[in-house]
């Protein structure tokens, strides 16, 4: 028999009942050091007392009104948004492949609007991913992910990753856009090189080709910038958000140049519930902290003090790990043996941790960890570790 919830999950049978900044704790008292932060989610850690305090604040006064009004909350977060980022303009979305959607269709909005519909070609990646609905598969492409629900939105060309002269190759009258995650995240944790997101910036430049940034996981200050991308030097025309933004309320957004966004005018999208209020009134507090010079600058140094910790592990457990790849706290640990198995033996140790790709074990952290908490965490990494090794891959 079917399960009451649609069986789409492999689910932990853990099951968390609540949770302070980086601990989570279970029904019968069990305390779990959460390095997934629900996925790069609660940058904040869990029930930050900011957010706590403008999400009631916020429920005691209004809740939900629909965009047919003029919504303060949203739009201070898109004023703080716009004052921090390469954008001019912002839409809001409750998630991240909502957020997908809206920058595909502004890109072709955008073409058609110049007289030229047929540029409807999207350039994107192997590896990456940018959500489950249908325009969001079909961009990502992979089999595992688009097999049985076709037929799929065309226009979309995959390339491997890193591969500048593919992409040369791979511009043409048609393409509308290239979209990228400047570090992929169910990828592998797999920053885009400097000179690769230069290079696309470059054709960019000088074919009038699209950027978009899918930023949902990497993100909100997740690699001690406001925005990955940041570290490159390059700026999209569009970019994704979702994810750290909300800080665990469902919150998305999709960043654009007043160029990009010409074609989105009034009727052409829409949302009931983006942009809502209580989701505003939290991303806006959750803007207003992450966005200061001081908390990006102990991101970066909170990433540091882990990468140099899980060095040191790769090195005691040879037959478990290969190495650590990432950006701030949006860190992977190339594994040897299957990262599910990591995962598994992470909960005996009460660790959470997430898997990526085929050999990669994801650590995304609250931003606000400690680093007493990183050090626990890597000492029952270690323990985890040490129950795996030498078994044969
Ligand atoms: N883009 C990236 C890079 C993601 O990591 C994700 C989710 O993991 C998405 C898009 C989709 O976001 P959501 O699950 O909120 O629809």
């Amino acid at each position: 028999m079917i399960a009451s919830v649609l069986p789409t999950y492999n689910r932990a049978p853990l099951a968390f009942v609540k949770g302070a900044g980086s601990w989570l704790e279970t029904a019968d008292g069990g305390r779990y050091l959460d390095l997934g932060a629900g996925i790069a989610v609660n940058a904040l850690g869990h029930a930050a007392p900011e957010l706590v305090e403008v999400l009631t604040a916020q429920a005691h006064r209004l809740w939900h009104v629909s965009n047919l009004y003029q919504i303060p909350e949203q739009q201070l977060l898109a004023d703080r948004l716009v004052e921090a980022t390469f954008a001019d303009t912002v839409f809001f979305t409750n998630s991240g492949t909502e957020a997908c959607e809206l920058a595909l269709k502004m890109a072709r909005k955008y073409w058609y609007d110049k007289g030229q519909p047929e540029r409807i070609e999207v350039i994107t990646f192997e590896g990456a991913f940018h959500g489950r609905s249908t325009g969001a598969i079909a961009a990502a492409g992979s089999e595992k992910m688009v097999k049985g629900f076709g037929p799929l939105m065309p226009g979309f060309v995959h390339l491997p990753w890193d591969d500048i002269e593919a992409v040369r190759a791979a511009v043409t009258e048609n393409t509308a856009a290239i979209l990228i995650e400047p570090v992929q995240g169910e990828g592998g944790i797999r920053p885009a090189s400097d000179a690769f997101m230069q290079a696309l910036k470059q054709i960019s430049e000088e074919t009038g080709t699209l950027l978009i940034f899918d930023e949902v996981q990497c993100g909100m200050g997740r690699t001690g910038r406001l925005f990955a991308h940041e570290w490159t030097g390059v700026t999209p025309d569009i970019m994704m958000v979702a994810k750290g933004i909300g800080g665990g309320f469902p919150l998305g957004a999709v960043l654009a140049t007043e160029e990009a966004a010409s074609g989105m005018t009034a009727g052409t999208h829409g949302s009931t519930y983006g942009g809502n209020p209580l989701g505003c009134a939290v991303g806006a507090k959750v803007m207003e902290i992450v966005s200061t010079p001081e908390f990006l600058a102990a991101v970066h140094a909170k990433g540091g003090f882990l990468r140099q910790k899980l060095e040191a592990l790769v090195a005691a457990h040879p037959d478990v790990f290969e190495g650590v790849q990432g950006q701030g706290l949006m860190l992977g640990l190339k594994c040897k043996v299957a990262p599910a198995e990591v995962v598994q033996a992470g909960y005996a140790e009460n660790l959470l941790t997430v898997p990526a790709a085929h050999n990669v074990l994801r650590l995304l952290p609250a931003l606000t960890i400690s680093e007493a908490d990183m050090a626990e965490a890597v000492r029952r990494l270690d323990a985890a570790a040490a129950a795996l090794d030498h078994k044969p891959a």
